[in-house]
């Protein structure tokens, strides 16, 4: 039986791998894709002493350092987790492991408007988060979909960049918390666009325009989709761990969840609203050493 499963080969899950090592648990860390989320961001200014670098390239060398302390990578799909004696099983595709406990970081998927255009031109004018990609557009229009507080503080960092923000919402009054709201309705940038949704992205390299279902086009540099994430849970549910009322897994401070033995650290948490590769680099190592404590507890 390991020591620790670290489930998710994203930031979180291999900062938890790389200090699961450091601190000498026999580790395995399995992901469906080694790199994560990370795999598929452009271009990343916001991990400390790399500006600019590509997420992909930024998630070799997270791959290439846990190399170094030789942890098991296994390439799997994670179908079933079980609770067994002295720990968990965790059922995959190819095949099954034990271990002792597990550090669950199988991250969130953004919420897709699932129009024309909208894939051809993400990462090319059309991006799911404001954080990461907002910065690219100064001086520029932009508009950011949805009516909640992502939204609401989506076009509220966007003003600070943008010479002009749209945010395009289906209802009739933002739904935000209302100190948000009242920041958006108030900002002389920024235009809400009420009783409308996008239903077409339109480009040529690069996305120029989107289409309204008003009858309405809005000539953009940059589109940002801000209608929530979907906590990827269900497994983890599935061996009784609390969520938060999104769905995030609740997590104390060592990264521990209410079932014993069983870690989560990165986007699934409850513990922060900034999901980012630091954020979750930075759960992972913490969950890491919530494991090492509870292991050197249960061998005392
Ligand atoms: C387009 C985009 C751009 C971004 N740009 C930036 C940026 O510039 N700066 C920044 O700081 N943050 C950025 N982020 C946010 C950042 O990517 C996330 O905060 C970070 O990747 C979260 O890491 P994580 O390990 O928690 O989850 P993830 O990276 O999502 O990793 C989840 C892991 O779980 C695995 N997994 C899921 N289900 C299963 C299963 N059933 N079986 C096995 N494995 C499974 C996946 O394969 C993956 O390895 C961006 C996000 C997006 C979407």
């Amino acid at each position: 039986m390991k020591d620790v499963i670290i489930l998710g080969g994203g930031a979180a899950g291999l900062g938890a791998a790389l200090y699961s090592a450091r601190f000498s648990l026999d580790t395995i860390c399995i992901a469906k894709e080694m790199g994560g989320t990370g795999n598929i961001a452009h271009k990343v200014d916001n991990w400390i002493g790399e500006p600019g670098i590509g997420g992909m390239a930024l998630m070799d060398k997270f791959i290439a350092h846990v190399k170094e302390y030789k942890v098991p990578l296994i390439t799997d799909t994670v179908k079933e987790i079980k609770k067994i004696e002295g720990g968990f099983e965790v059922i995959c595709e190819k095949e099954s492991y034990q271990g002792r406990s597990v550090i669950f970081a199988m991250g969130m998927k953004h919420r897709e408007l699932g129009i024309p255009g909208e894939k051809e031109f993400s990462g090319k004018g059309v991006h799911y988060c404001y954080t990461c990609d907002g910065p690219l557009y100064k001086d520029s229009t932009v508009a950011v979909v949805g009516g909640s507080d992502s939204a609401a503080l989506g076009a509220i960092f966007m003003k600070d960049y943008a010479k002009k923000v749209y945010v395009v919402y289906r209802g009739d009054k933002l739904r935000a918390e209302p100190f948000n709201s009242e920041q958006v309705y108030a900002d002389d940038k920024t235009e809400v666009i009420h009783n409308a949704n996008v239903v077409e992205v339109l480009g040529d390299k690069m996305m120029t325009k989107v289409k309204l279902d008003n009858g309405n086009e809005l000539e953009l540099d940059g589109l940002f989709i801000e209608i929530g994430h979907i906590p990827l849970n269900e497994l983890a549910v599935n061996v009784g761990v609390k969520l938060d009322s999104h769905g995030f897994i609740e997590v104390n401070k060592e990264g521990a969840t209410n079932v014993e033995g069983f870690f989560a650290a990165g986007d699934i948490t409850d513990s922060t609203k900034l999901k980012q590769f630091i954020t979750s680099a930075s759960e992972g190592s913490i969950a890491a050493q919530g494991v090492y404590n509870y292991i050197t507890r249960l061998k005392k």
